[in-house]
């Protein structure tokens, strides 16, 4: 036997695959949008079934309390201060050498995420704010693209796959993005790791099932409680509404522009700073700066520096995450003070 042939024999002899399935898997692209919880748990199940192509997009670094639930991730990971989206990368690659892997750190926004979302067949949402979820809808729709919704928080997890032009959409359930506040976030409720993990994986079979063409692909809403152990299947219709803005070629979401703006972190108590544009920033030079003033230090990827009693971590792009606040106008007044605007 090829190696291979080996190395899948246990999906090929399963008839829903086949060797006809593995051959699809191996010329399919998917883009897994958020590395946390569920895009971990995805990515490694797609990455072990042998997806040819494998984009993992996400923003942010790693601290220790990612480490109950955010399976591709370790201590060392951590200490030296590795993106999640490279750390899952390198994790990967150890994993199965046979696929291109490809981690990006960015932050989703609609300047971005059509050249991010190109070439794939399946998009993972493994997102942890509903702006981006309507974002990668919005992309969905306008490219013909699939995705697979999911969320989990507490001890409660769902998902949902949207087939542009055959199922209802995100916006054609939810038409307004609910408010902040409106929904539990981690940070309010917590989470179970279970939850993630049994998300993440159904995840991870549906775009596997729509990437081999199976014809059960669920068209239904999956809910789970882990704490409590019920499942449940909600049907949401089998086309889309007929007045929702996206299904009808309105992308709203990715037509919206907007400047600098500031984001809340679910989960971590951080508030995110993003330009309007993308810049270069000199680690070296601002380093020397901040040592002047409190502490700094900074690897290829990311400079982290502590001053005013506020830990602050700079990304290449010109990207800020400000922990140990919610006040977004105190993080932007943060970046004008320090980096500059
Ligand atoms: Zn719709």
């Amino acid at each position: 036997m090829q190696p291979y042939t080996d190395r899948y024999s246990r999906q090929i002899i399963f008839p829903g695959i086949g060797r006809a399935g593995q051959a699809r898997l191996a010329n399919s692209m998917v883009v897994v949008i958020g590395c946390g919880a569920l895009g971990t748990v995805a990515a490694a199940c797609l990455a072990r079934a042998g997806i040819g192509r494998l984009r993992i997009v996400d923003r942010d670094f790693i601290e220790y309390h990612n480490l109950q639930r955010q399976i591709l991730f370790d201590e060392d990971d951590v200490r030296n201060q590795i993106p999640k989206a490279i750390a899952a990368e390198r994790h990967l690659r150890k994993a199965n050498s046979s696929i291109e892997i490809e981690g990006i750190v960015a932050d989703v926004n609609y300047r971005n995420i059509e050249r991010l979302a190109k070439g794939a067949d399946v998009i993972l949402d493994g997102v942890d704010n509903l702006e981006t979820r309507y974002l990668i809808n919005d992309v969905s729709l306008k490219h013909g693209v699939p995705w697979v919704y999911g969320a989990a928080v507490s001890s409660d997890g769902m998902t949902m796959n949207i087939i542009p032009g055959k199922t209802p959409c995100i916006r054609c359930l939810f038409p307004t993005m609910p408010a902040a506040g409106q929904i539990a976030t981690c940070d309010t409720a917590g989470v179970v790791s279970s939850a993630p993990f049994i998300i993440g994986a159904l995840q991870s079979v549906e775009a596997i099932k729509i990437l081999v063409g199976a014809e059960d692909v669920s068209r239904d809403l999956i809910t789970v409680d882990v704490w409590t152990g019920a499942f449940e299947r909600l049907e949401i219709g089998d086309s889309p509404s007929p007045d929702c803005p996206a299904c009808q070629g309105k992308y709203e979401f990715l037509d919206a522009r907007f400047g600098a703006r500031t984001t809340y972190i679910c989960g971590q108590n951080a508030v995110q700073v993003v330009l309007p544009s993308d810049r270069e920033l000199s680690f070296e030079e601002l380093a020397r700066r901040f040592r002047e003033i409190g502490q700094a230090s900074y690897n290829e990827f990311m400079l982290r520096f502590a001053v005013d009693g506020y830990e602050m971590v700079l990304f290449p792009d010109g990207r800020m995450i400000v922990k140990g606040t919610d006040d977004e106008s105190l993080a932007k007044g943060l970046y004008a003070k320090y980096v500059g605007m």
